[in-house]
């Protein structure tokens, strides 16, 4: 494994791409628009910046680490990679046109990954011609300093493929999980239930913002609040999960909190969009 395609240069695709880039591999990072590739490319300098004032990383190794990506909105130039991760923005439709066109580009022998939060992988791959070679590889966020990836199995992915990315999630210094293909697999499953329950709370009044934050925090030992955890991971992405879950599991319990689909239809999507929660606007 040399080269690796990234799909998606935003908060989930420029970490993606920072710690393949750090490892060592060539990583071809495609978005739709050069100002979106701009903005993850500054992400990643920025991140692994921090990382080399804290004394992690050496300055060369910053250096030799940005120039491993190249940046591109062509997906011809995937053409030649030996795993492709996508991560573009968490919707049916739009992954599975992706899927088809990485289908045609990539060599047959080309692993397919995406880092879908809920969507079906035995379903992306269904629209491929190599479903055995189409494989969940779900990253948490910040990537470069969670250990976890999730690895899902779709109901086709070949035993091969999925010992191969086994490996090579090793291979970034991260710690491959294994589960099967059901909406949410086991991360979303268990978190949005309870971040979409906190956002009942502060639409019902139950107490403030910073109050279930928190409590949540000190009382559960979080690290971050689920409403401040929210902000980190997208508003809309929250929501097209609980949505995922909802459809999918047919429950009623994992409704979408009202409050949360009107913060996204507002276009408060959280640290991305510099409101969301919390105001970041300081901060950008
Ligand atoms: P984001 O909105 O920050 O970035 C999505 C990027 O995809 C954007 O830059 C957009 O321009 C790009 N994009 C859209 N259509 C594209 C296309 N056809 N080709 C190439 N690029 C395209 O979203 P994100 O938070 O980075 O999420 C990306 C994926 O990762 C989603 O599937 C999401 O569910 C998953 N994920 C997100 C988190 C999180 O905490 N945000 C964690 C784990 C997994």
């Amino acid at each position: 494994m040399k080269k690796i395609g990234v799909i998606g240069a935003g908060t989930m695709g420029n970490g993606i791409a920072h710690v393949n880039a750090l490892a060592g591999y060539k990583v071809t990072l495609l978005d739709v628009k050069t100002e979106f590739l701009e903005r993850g490319l500054a992400a990643i300098s920025k991140n692994l910046k921090r990382q080399a004032a804290k004394g992690k990383i050496s300055v060369e190794t910053v250096e030799k680490a940005l120039e491993n990506i190249s940046p591109t909105t062509e997906y011809n130039e995937l053409g030649d990679a030996d795993i492709v991760i996508e991560a573009a923005t968490e919707n049916s439709i739009l992954k599975k046109e992706i899927f088809r066109k990485l289908d045609e580009i990539c060599g047959s022998d080309t692993i397919l990954g995406t880092n879908t939060s809920s969507i079906s992988i035995t379903e992306i791959a269904a629209v491929t011609s190599r479903p055995e070679w189409v494989v969940g590889v779900h990253f948490m966020n910040p990537v470069p300093m969670m250990k976890l990836v999730e690895v899902i199995r779709g109901y086709r992915t070949s035993q091969d493929s999925l010992e191969k990315i086994l490996q090579y999630v090793s291979s970034l210094g991260k710690t491959p999980v294994q589960c099967n293909d059901f909406p949410g697999f086991v991360a979303n499953r268990i978190l949005m239930p309870m971040i979409n329950e906190a956002v009942y709370a502060l639409m019902e009044g139950v107490a403030t913002k910073e109050a279930i934050d928190e409590i949540m925090k000190l009382g559960m030992a979080h690290p971050m609040g689920p409403l401040a955890l929210a902000d980190l991971i997208g508003l809309d992405v929250c929501l097209a999960i609980m949505e995922v879950l909802y459809r999918e599991l047919g429950d009623c319990k994992y409704r979408p909190c009202p409050l949360l689909k009107k913060m996204v239809a507002a276009g408060m999507l959280g640290r991305k969009t510099g409101a969301g929660f919390y105001n970041y606007q300081k901060e950008s």
